[in-house]
């Protein structure tokens, strides 16, 4: 039965032109957030030799990468079709929409003709699962190898793994590729199986660790012959919040143990959004955004502003929505401030509220030329009134700013009566 819809879409979509299934295989392409090209290898096609850089450029699919640079990548499925059922996504095989299906000259085609327009620096390409993990997967594999070996296109590659695949076709698809990830898709494993109960952890976990096993391979200095690249800005994974009962603490969790075990490059947490003729497990209304802006902003805490998860969460089992982590942990903790600018070692400053990295390595600059006074910082940072509570200057002291009962309010958005109907 599932095999004869199958065989009916793919008829029905070979008939679609271009232009249509553009449009449906990039919308259906939208719902993945894993897509930032960071981190990768400067490749380029200067002195006439090639096709494609990825550096600069502008065009269609915007992300941004952890340094803040704006990206542009064709970002489209192979296919929306999909032998599985997992009943978060908009693909699932029981879902009521439009099919569409991309050969893999035409994704090649496609790739190459917006580049040449300056309209992407690469391709992010995904995929439902036509017939097997293994065939899917391989015609993924097919577009990039045509792609850098027959046009030499040295654009930026981004391919999604299918778990099930067989290791080899994991590993060629690293060859090609600048970027790899699997979807963990869900916090809580117990989720999984009952949303996506074709999809198995273990199988996905499995992916990584094989992709981390390339990626470590092909750093190996100790080997005779050079070994070849393998997806030089490593892996990510995405995982949808909201989607079941996990809470910001169990997401946390997750993403501690895959950055840890996977040495995977950076999560991306997706708000769920509802779809149509969902399922009554699944919410009825999209989780907020600004949740999923707290998760990046705790995620971003554990990875460079050296916090410990269970820090930042204190004893709550979610993030404060109203206030962003850091300050939410710096008003638990107000034992800790204020902090001196002009004596304070890099790890305490990167705890000030409203202090980035970036101001902390200026402040640390500037300072050994003078004592840094409140102008000073203010010019050095981006906003200084978020600062004042928890900082000492040369001409400013707090007293006792910091310990004010009503600080927090001072931050927190006034609270908005919701609309009734
Ligand atoms: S395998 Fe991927 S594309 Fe297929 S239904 Fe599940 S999430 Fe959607």
């Amino acid at each position: 039965m599932r095999e004869q819809k199958e065989n009916y879409i793919l008829v029905g979509m070979a008939v679609l032109d271009l232009k249509r299934k553009l449009a449906i295989l990039s919308d259906a392409a939208k719902y993945d957030a894993s897509c930032a090209s960071s981190g990768s290898v400067r490749r380029d096609s200067v002195g006439g030799k090639g096709v494609g850089s990825t550096d600069g450029g502008m065009g269609i699919c915007h992300a941004y990468a952890p340094d803040g640079r704006c990206i542009s990548l064709l970002k489209i499925l192979l296919t929306n079709f999909c032998v599985y059922d997992c009943a978060y996504c908009v693909n699932r095989v029981s879902s009521n929409v439009p099919r569409a299906r991309f050969a893999v000259d035409e994704v090649v085609d496609l790739t190459l003709g917006f580049y040449r327009r300056n309209y992407i620096e690469g391709l992010f390409l995904s995929s439902g699962i036509i017939r097997s993990p293994d065939y899917t997967m391989e015609e993924i594999v097919r577009v990039a190898k045509t792609l850098r070996e027959v046009h030499d296109f040295r654009g930026y590659i981004h391919l999604k793994l299918i778990p099930e695949a067989s290791p080899a076709l994991v590993n060629e698809a690293g060859l090609y590729a600048d970027r790899v990830s699997v979807n963990i898709e869900l916090p809580k494993d117990e989720s999984l199986a009952s949303l996506a109960p074709e999809k198995d952890v273990v199988g996905i976990k499995k992916a990584m660790g094989a992709v981390r096993v390339s990626e470590d391979a092909a750093k190996d200095k100790g080997r005779k012959t050079r070994p070849p690249k393998f997806a030089p800005a490593g892996q990510s994974t995405q995982m949808i919040v909201g989607a079941d009962a996990a809470t910001d603490g169990a997401i946390l969790k997750r993403s501690e143990g895959l950055y840890g075990a996977y040495g995977l490059r950076r999560v991306y947490y997706s708000a769920f959004s509802p779809i149509p003729d969902a399922t009554a497990r699944l919410p009825v209304k999209r989780a907020p955004l600004v949740r999923e802006h707290r998760l990046y902003q705790a995620d971003w805490l554990m990875r460079f502003y050296g916090f410990e998860r269970a820090e930042i969460l204190g004893e709550a089992e979610d993030l404060d929505l109203a206030v962003d982590p850091k300050l939410a942990w710096a008003l638990r903790n107000r034992g800790e401030f204020p902090v001196d600018v002009n004596v304070a070692d890099r790890e305490r400053l990167l705890r000030v509220p409203g202090l980035g990295v970036r101001s902390v390595d200026r402040i640390l600059d500037v300072r050994r030329f003078k004592r840094l006074e409140l102008a000073d910082v203010k010019r050095l940072t981006r906003g200084i009134e978020k600062l004042k509570p928890f900082l000492v200057t040369a001409d400013w002291s707090p007293g006792a700013l910091t310990d004010q009962e009503g600080l927090r309010e001072r931050f927190a958005p006034e609270p908005r009566q919701l609309e009734l109907f």
